[in-house]
């Protein structure tokens, strides 16, 4: 199986699962991995690391911008197999135990099936595994504050509202910003392409989304890798606003 791998800088690789991203950073032989698509991703996840020259093994840790199951699908996987360390802010820790579950519930997904593409999107997404109880045994939370000793130095930026402990991943020197699913390029339940806010039935609480995506307008970077969508070239800060005026246009 060949994966969907878009490599969009010097050791950092944007990849297409079904319907959702995740990234490889890799520094020499060692690699960060930042999000595990859906469960019924894990071929493709694991085909997506031999096609940038990776293993599993190679992987220092898995990196979670937040517990959905379509980040956290083949995490516990990982690490019950290879024992990388999966790390999660603190307050998405229990999320990952699913001490609790903060996502979009099926009967909501129906209320809002009259909307375009929300059905197709609904199937795709329970055929991926997308309902599946997909706990982390022992997720834990960034070991230092700052950025992280492992390749791409990736530096946790939270971002609330999505779910309580989205976190977002700087990396300063490349300029790069993945952004999980607080900003977003593009979805099948969405319309509008481009940096966007995903729709609202997905955030845990839409004002807190709204509000984090001020933080992503003080990020350096000209290379935004979201959870969902394609790759978006240019200001963060720049793609941050539009996001963000898309939102309030979509209020008044
Ligand atoms: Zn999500
Ligand atoms: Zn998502």
């Amino acid at each position: 199986m060949r994966a969907d791998v878009q490599q969009v800088a010097d050791g950092a690789y944007l990849v297409h699962g079904n319907n959702t991203n995740w990234v490889i950073l890799t520094e020499g032989d060692a690699a960060t991995l930042v999000d595990t698509g859906y469960p019924g991703d894990r071929q493709q996840l694991l085909a997506s690391l031999a096609e940038v020259g990776s293993s599993p093994e190679a992987v220092e840790a898995v990196l979670i911008t937040h517990a959905h199951s379509d980040h956290l699908g083949s995490a516990e996987y990982l690490r019950s197999a290879y024992g990388m360390p999966v790390y999660l802010h603190e307050a998405e820790v229990p999320h990952a135990r699913r001490e609790f579950l903060h996502q979009v519930s099926v009967g909501t997904v129906l209320k809002n099936g009259w909307r375009p593409g929300v059905l197709p999107w609904a199937v795709h997404a329970i055929r991926s595994g997308g309902t599946a109880h997909v706990p982390v045994a022992c997720p834990q939370p960034f070991p230092v504050a700052g950025p992280l000793d492992l390749p791409g130095r990736p530096m946790p930026v939270p971002t609330p509202g999505h779910t309580d402990g989205h976190a977002a991943y700087h990396l300063p020197d490349r300029g790069i910003v993945i952004s999980g699913d607080a900003l977003v390029t593009g979805h099948p339940t969405a319309r509008a392409k481009g940096p966007q806010l995903l729709p609202d039935m997905f955030h845990h609480e839409q004002t807190r989304a709204v509000a984090s995506l001020e933080v992503f307008e003080g990020l350096e970077g000209d290379l935004l890798l979201p959870g969902h969508g394609p790759v978006h070239r240019g200001p963060v800060r720049e793609a941050a606003l539009q996001a963000r005026e898309r939102a309030r246009s979509k209020v008044e």
